[in-house]
C-alpha cells in the first residue's frame, strides 16, 4: 500500500472503475473494469491507477492499426512512440523516409498509402509480443483498403479490459480489446 501523495496517510480505499476514459499519449481509450480509484481516508485525495501502461500502449497500437481508417498525425506519433523510435529511426524502417517527412505527417500532412501500410504492418509485428491477448489478422492487414482521405474526425475511443491468459501454467493478466458494450452489459 502506498502513502497518500497529499497528506502521507496510508489508509486508502480502492474502487475499481466500471469505465474510465483515459488519455494515453493523446489517444483516448476507455478502460473497462481495469482502472482503480484510490481515495485517501485521511484527506480524501484521489488518484486513478492504470495498470501495465506498456502493455496498454502495445494493445492500443495493435488494435488501431487493424482499424481501416486513415491514420492521423496524432496516431502516427503515438505509433512511433509505442515502437520507441525517433523520427529518424522510423524513417529508416519505412525505407528511406526523411525525419522531416515523418514530422510533417505527425503535424497533419497526409501519409502516403504505401508508408501507412508498412507502418501498420510493422507496428503489428513489432508490438504483438507485448499485447499477446489482442488478435491480429495479418491476412486482413495485408489486404486492408484504407480510404486515402480522413477529414479530421476522431475515432470512437477504443475499449480495453484485463484478461487472464494461461502461460506455462501461470496465469498472466493482459490487456485485450473488449467486446462488452455498455448496452449489452
Ligand atoms: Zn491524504
Amino acid at each position: 500500500m502506498r502513502a497518500c501523495a497529499s497528506c502521507g496517510a496510508i489508509a486508502t480505499e480502492a474502487t475499481r472503475l466500471e469505465e474510465h476514459l483515459y488519455e494515453l499519449m493523446s489517444i483516448p481509450v476507455i478502460l473497462v473494469n481495469a482502472a482503480w480509484r484510490v481515495a485517501c481516508k485521511g484527506c480524501g485525495h484521489e488518484t486513478v491507477l492504470v495498470p501495465d501502461q506498456e502493455g496498454l500502449t502495445a494493445a492500443t497500437a495493435v488494435v488501431r492499426v487493424q482499424i481501416p481508417v486513415k491514420l492521423n498525425g496524432k496516431e502516427i506519433k503515438f505509433l512511433r512512440k509505442a515502437l520507441g523510435y525517433t523520427a529518424a529511426a522510423l524513417g529508416e524502417k519505412l525505407g528511406d523516409v526523411v525525419p522531416e517527412t515523418i514530422s510533417r505527417w505527425e503535424n497533419g500532412a497526409s501519409i502516403s498509402p504505401k508508408s501507412e501500410a508498412i507502418l501498420r504492418m510493422f507496428a503489428a509485428v513489432s508490438l504483438s509480443e507485448r499485447a499477446p491477448a489482442v488478435d491480429i489478422n495479418y491476412q486482413a492487414l495485408v489486404h486492408m483498403k484504407v480510404n486515402p482521405v480522413r477529414n479530421g474526425f476522431d475515432l470512437e475511443p477504443m475499449r480495453f479490459e484485463r484478461v487472464k491468459l494461461k502461460e506455462n501454467r501461470a496465469k498472466r493478466e493482459l490487456w485485450d480489446q473488449t467486446t462488452v458494450t455498455k448496452e449489452a452489459a
